[in-house]
């Protein structure tokens, strides 16, 4: 007798249009496949859809388009991007780049978001490639916050000491290949152990935000004013000489004086000492700068406390 069997070929679903199809459509990136010419040969559910929900006609169709023009034709905000991401995806359709990845912003007057591009090459004998898009907005967003975080001094949401200390060092080189000037500003407030002492360290925190939204407001948009930490700030001045960076000093330190802090044990009144020192071509680093400062604050709490001064021997129009 006969026991052979015969056993069902194993079947090859791979190769059947509609489950390829499938498989694209069961992708949450947004998905086209193109020839070795850069022609849209086919895109799943997830790219049909955004299209459609960014203004395409319901009748539309990206089929047959060359993705490498649809690439730049976007709008100018996009243009840096496109034209980067138009250049990766030819190199890897003519063999020249093994992949290619691109995070680039796609915003809209109502909505921020982010995607991650990527072009694979397609291993079949015509060549082609894979391009997809992912949505990478929410991760992106967490960077973000993680990296406002990081710079930011919790009490006040001033730009904390590592932060305002980076854009010192940005104008320090700023000034010493370009040119130009910039002015730094010390400020630490007066007797404010006693603030704490008397009013108790909740007030004193109080009045910590309250001379933050004080020099803030008093400030130009390209100025910026972080804490250093403990009641010491630092402004940094971009495009300000010594002289104008006195009078700004000047300007904050009767605004800190002029505010009265609203307390249990009636109004609290501040004061602030300054140091101003001019960022110069010969220093070495910014502490060489911020020492010059510090000097002068602390000949400012000598003089009598609730006044600016100006760095002696360092400024270039010191006289
Ligand atoms: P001077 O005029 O010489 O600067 O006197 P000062 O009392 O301001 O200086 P000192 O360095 O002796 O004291 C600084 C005080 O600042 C002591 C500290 O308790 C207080 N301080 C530092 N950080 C904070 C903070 O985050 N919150 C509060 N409430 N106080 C702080
Ligand atoms: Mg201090
Ligand atoms: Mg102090």
């Amino acid at each position: 007798m006969d026991h052979a069997v015969t056993l069902p070929r194993p079947s090859t679903p791979i190769a059947d249009p509609d489950y390829a199809k499938a498989v694209l459509d069961a992708l949450a990136s947004h998905i086209c496949v193109l020839d070795q010419r850069g022609l849209i040969v086919a895109v799943n559910r997830a790219w049909r859809r955004f299209a459609l929900e960014n203004g395409a006609p319901p009748d539309y169709s990206d089929i047959g388009r060359n993705y490498l023009q649809v690439c730049q034709s976007s709008t100018d905000a996009e243009e840096a991007e496109a034209s980067l991401f138009t250049r990766g995806v030819r190199a890897v359709l003519e063999r020249r780049s093994a992949v290619f990845e691109l995070e680039y912003p796609c915003h809209s007057p109502t909505e921020r978001r982010w995607f991650l591009g990527r072009v694979t090459p397609l291993e079949v004998a015509g060549g082609g490639a894979v391009v997809s898009h992912l949505d990478i907005t929410e991760r992106k967003l967490v960077e973000l916050e993680l990296a406002r975080l990081a710079a930011t001094d919790p009490l006040t949401e001033l730009p904390n000491r590592r932060f305002v200390m980076e854009l010192v060092q940005g104008e320090l080189e700023r000034v010493q290949r370009f040119g130009g000037v910039a002015a730094l500003v010390l400020l630490d407030l007066d007797r404010f152990k006693a603030v704490n002492d008397t009013y108790g360290h909740g007030v004193g925190d109080e009045a910590l935000r309250a001379v933050a939204r004080v020099c803030t407001a008093a400030l130009r948009r390209s100025d910026v004013v972080g804490r250093l930490g403990g009641e010491e700030f630092l402004v940094c001045l971009p495009g300000a000489d010594a002289s104008a960076a006195v009078r700004i000093a000047e300007k904050l330190r009767a605004a800190v004086a002029g505010c009265a802090l609203a307390t249990d044990h009636g109004p609290l009144r501040l004061t602030a000492s300054f140091g101003v020192a001019e960022l110069l071509p010969s220093d070495r680093k910014v502490d060489d700068a911020m020492a010059r400062a510090d000097r002068a604050l602390y000949t400012a709490k000598d003089l009598g406390r609730n006044r600016v001064v100006r760095a002696r021997g360092g400024d270039r129009m010191a006289d």
